[in-house]
């Protein structure tokens, strides 16, 4: 059995990615009868009452990805026009954590939210504006656009698609869980790569991210 900390990845009826649970709530939608089908490893075997017929315990087994009865919000979220929260926190890992214009990698809180085009020059607070800079870099750059300080960006910032995005919000990804999502990036997606190392380290230990 594993740590109880891993989340488990739920999804449309489709397999489309939509967020991630604990396994609490995994519980809690089998009850429901809301999970439609399950994919991905057995993570947790947990017990349940006992049938007063039967007299056995009930079990319910946990797998790392489980497809959960549509919605709504789940084809709005699958919609090519949807974009998702811009936050710190998903897009610090959008920029694997390093500055984009000194190349240097940082924790999350020396690193700050640029406005490539600052805000006072009619930039906009939007993921294709915005890059994760240290504090340093972006005091120099102040009001000014990259290009009239001499500064160059090291890569263009995108849009994650929600697929992107719940990879962004992961937290200890398991390799299933990792190719699941991988299998659902534009093709041109910038996580791809990255994806590819974090996947070579957890087929090694069993986990990453
Ligand atoms: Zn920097």
């Amino acid at each position: 059995m594993l740590r109880l900390d891993y989340q488990i990845l739920r999804t449309d009826i489709s397999g489309m990615p939509l967020e991630w649970i604990s396994y609490q709530e995994a519980v809690r939608l089998y009850y429901l009868e809301e999970v439609a089908y399950a994919c991905g490893r057995l993570l947790y075997r947990i017990r349940g009452g006992i049938n007063a017929k039967t007299g056995r315990r009930s079990i319910i087994e946990l797998n790392s990805i489980i497809a959960t009865q549509g919605s709504v919000q789940a084809s709005m979220k699958s919609h090519a026009a949807y974009v998702p929260p811009l936050n710190n926190k998903a897009l610090f890992r959008r920029d694997d954590n390093f500055c984009l214009y000194c190349g240097q990698r940082f924790p999350d809180s020396q690193l700050s939210r640029d406005h490539v085009t600052p805000l006072s020059r009619g930039g906009q607070d939007t993921w294709n504006n915005v890059v994760a800079a240290c504090k340093p870099c972006n005091s120099y750059k102040g009001n000014r656009r990259p290009e009239e300080c001499g500064l160059q960006l090291l890569a263009v910032p995108f849009t994650p698609t929600h697929a992107e995005y719940v990879f962004l919000q992961g937290r200890r990804i398991l390799a299933d869980q990792m190719e699941f999502l991988r299998a659902h990036f534009p093709r041109r997606s910038p996580l791809r790569e990255r994806l590819r190392g974090l996947l070579a380290d957890a087929r090694g230990s069993g986990d990453a991210a």
